[in-house]
């Protein structure tokens, strides 16, 4: 049996601390990494955010407490919005296509395929391929920037979908 602590987050998506009530000694109103306020719910609903993983396990006669760190989640487990940080890294991707050379067409293709891949959902492999062959044909700069602004919210099939060595 496990459970789930609640996870502390700061709006653009930096972890403070998974186990916020197990270890609140971790807890900070702001992050240090960017100044951005900490929360520790849903905007959308007000769902705690699942945080790291909870069990009990026995060594021996003694009983003890593993605290499993998890990553930062994309969506909310419970009303399935983006959370802030979430929405925060496609807006920036999608403002950064606007500014590419590319047609208009292509463009919304893109789009399309950077808000595909950060579900994990069996759709990314198509948006995966669509995303490698129009970012190529933008440049290697644009792959780059590309890579920099959505890495954190990318799923984890994604990224292995359009960057298989990595
Ligand atoms: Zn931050
Ligand atoms: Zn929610």
């Amino acid at each position: 049996m496990s459970t789930h602590d609640i996870a502390l987050i700061c709006a653009n998506g930096h972890l403070i601390n998974s186990a916020s009530t197990n270890k609140p000694e971790y807890n900070t109103d702001f992050c240090q990494e960017c100044g951005a306020k900490t929360s520790n719910r849903c905007e959308s609903c007000g769902a705690d955010i699942q945080g790291a993983e909870i069990s009990f396990h026995d060594f021996g006669n003694r009983r003890r407490k593993v605290i499993l760190e998890s990553k930062v989640p994309n969506y909310c487990h419970k009303c399935g919005m983006p959370y802030p940080w979430t929405e925060i890294a496609i807006q920036a991707a999608l403002e950064y296509v606007d500014e590419l050379e590319l047609a208009e067409d292509e463009k919304i293709e893109l789009k399309q395929s950077v808000r595909e891949l950060t579900k994990n959902t069996p759709a990314i492999q198509v948006a995966a391929l669509r995303f490698k062959r129009i970012t190529m044909k933008a440049g290697s700069t644009t792959a780059s920037a590309m890579r920099d602004i959505l890495v954190e919210v990318l799923s984890e099939a994604a990224k292995k979908a359009i960057w298989p060595t990595s």
